[in-house]
């Protein structure tokens, strides 16, 4: 791959001309063009071409790379970037020709941008938090988001999993791409589903003659019909995936937090449709009955999944459902519950019971063989802080490497997105991060994320 860079064509450079070929030449050659006119064409890439040949690499210098997909690291390695495309993995430090821009990572670990598959950017816990819900525009959303995102990205995160938010987060997913705003690539679910009551009724706990009673629209279902439209309306919004709670949760203000909230029929409904629609599904749990439901109705993957038991772990393997544990939310609310007025009342009984739990449970369910992917809970604890995750799987005896791979590649096959990201590799997506320092020999590394890129731009 390494060739002269004048005698390298780019792609964009040789579509310019032909376009600017076909301009001239319209109408008379719109489809065919014809012998007589090929010596003008050719013409007019000679002289486009000083301008438009040159596409600029980007070579990234790397002391130790985090070879994912073998498990293994790697020294002394080159990483080619042309556009928003890796284009060769070398041994060695490949040299500069041309254009080329050299990034010198001599110094550091280089992995894959990592994955989170379960994050809130539109909201973060504060004491206050409770009393958005009645003070907050959609803008008020739309800023604290964007500021939350960039935090997320600059500390390594270049794909996320949004599950649920107000809708703003489709909005924010769409500002992203378009580059208004810096942030992870988000593939998001909207607006969570939930049952009259249940996790995610944004109701929950409001005055008689506020609850109202919300519908499909606003994410409220019951029934497999309104389950159904439930899902159609994600689509309709523009969602890229589906969230439904189908347990109990501990931040509702309700009372159960383990309690199952949708009937096996309610959840094949759901999954059924989305299916249909080319979503995912991804399932709150804290009960293990509402986890048999949700795995046998086919879900893609169980969200904390704190009570899990020996059943639910061999239904999982049966059925390939992904854990994603989020061992960084439950130890944050357990500790936020112990200050005195930080969540409403029925809520911090719920917090000091269940957000315990999560960690051992993940230690019970790595060693059982459960597929595990990465993911947080952020917003419910502070963005930006979702490295500890790392930490506490390691803590639990997932060793290192693992806990890398199931933010990489474990959570690009989660998402469905395997072939363009989770892995340094020729003709996937340059989203690269680097660490000081080694994770492999001190998880604490992940904290020091010095170097940023996604989509073949340096952020950080
Ligand atoms: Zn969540």
């Amino acid at each position: 791959m390494q060739g002269i860079p004048l005698l390298r064509w780019s792609f964009t450079g040789i579509l310019a001309a032909l376009f600017l070929f076909m301009v001239m030449e319209a109408p008379k050659c719109f489809i065919f063009i014809e012998i007589r006119h090929m010596k003008k064409l050719l013409l007019i890439l000679f002289i486009c071409s000083p301008l438009l040949l040159l596409s600029q690499r980007t070579i990234l210098h790397c002391g130790k790379l985090i070879d994912v997909t073998k498990g293994l690291v790697l020294n002394e390695y080159s990483i080619i970037i042309e556009g928003n495309t890796i284009t060769d993995v070398q041994a060695g430090y490949s040299k500069a020709a041309g254009t080329d821009k050299v990034v010198d990572l001599k110094s550091k670990t280089v992995m894959p941008g990592l994955i989170d598959c379960h994050v809130h950017l539109e909201h973060e816990t504060s004491p206050t938090r409770y009393m958005e819900t009645f003070t907050f525009n959609p803008a008020d959303y739309a800023f604290q988001s964007a500021v939350f995102a960039e935090r997320t990205l600059m500390t390594g995160f270049t794909t996320v999993r949004d599950l649920g938010g107000t809708g703003v987060n489709i909005s924010l997913r769409n500002a992203i791409n378009k580059k208004l705003a810096k942030g992870p690539r988000v593939y998001t679910a909207g607006k969570s589903i939930a049952t009259t009551g249940g996790h995610a009724d944004p109701t929950n706990g409001f005055r008689n003659d506020l609850m109202g009673d919300p519908g499909p629209a606003a994410g409220v279902a019951n029934g497999p019909d309104e389950c159904r439209k439930a899902v159609r309306q994600r689509y309709k919004d523009g969602a890229d995936l589906i969230k439904i709670t189908a347990s109990g949760g501990v931040l509702s203000v309700a009372k159960s937090g383990e309690n199952p909230q949708f009937t096996e029929e309610e959840i094949k409904a759901i999954v059924e449709t989305a299916r249909d629609n080319g979503f995912k599904i991804a399932a709150h749990c804290h009960g293990a009955e509402a986890m048999k439901r949700a795995v046998r109705a086919g879900v893609n993957s169980i969200e904390h999944g704190t009570l899990m038991d020996e059943e639910v772990m061999q239904l999982m393997k049966q059925h390939g459902t992904y854990y994603v544990p989020t061992i960084t939310a439950g130890r944050s609310v357990a500790d936020s519950a112990k200050k005195p007025g930080y969540y409403p009342a029925l809520v911090t009984p719920k917090a000091l019971a269940i957000g315990p739990k999560i960690q051992s449970t993940f230690g019970k369910a790595y060693k059982a063989g459960v597929k595990i992917a990465f993911g947080t809970d952020a917003g419910v604890y502070a963005h930006g802080k979702n490295w500890l995750e790392f930490v506490y799987m390691v803590e639990a005896g997932m060793p290192a490497m693992e806990a890398i791979q199931s933010a990489t590649v474990a959570a690009a096959d989660l998402i469905g997105i395997a072939d363009k990201t989770g892995s340094i590799e020729k003709g996937k997506w340059a989203d690269i991060v680097a660490v000081d320092g080694d994770p492999i020999k001190d998880i604490q590394a992940m904290g020091k994320v010095t170097f940023v890129m996604k989509d073949g731009v340096v952020y950080k």
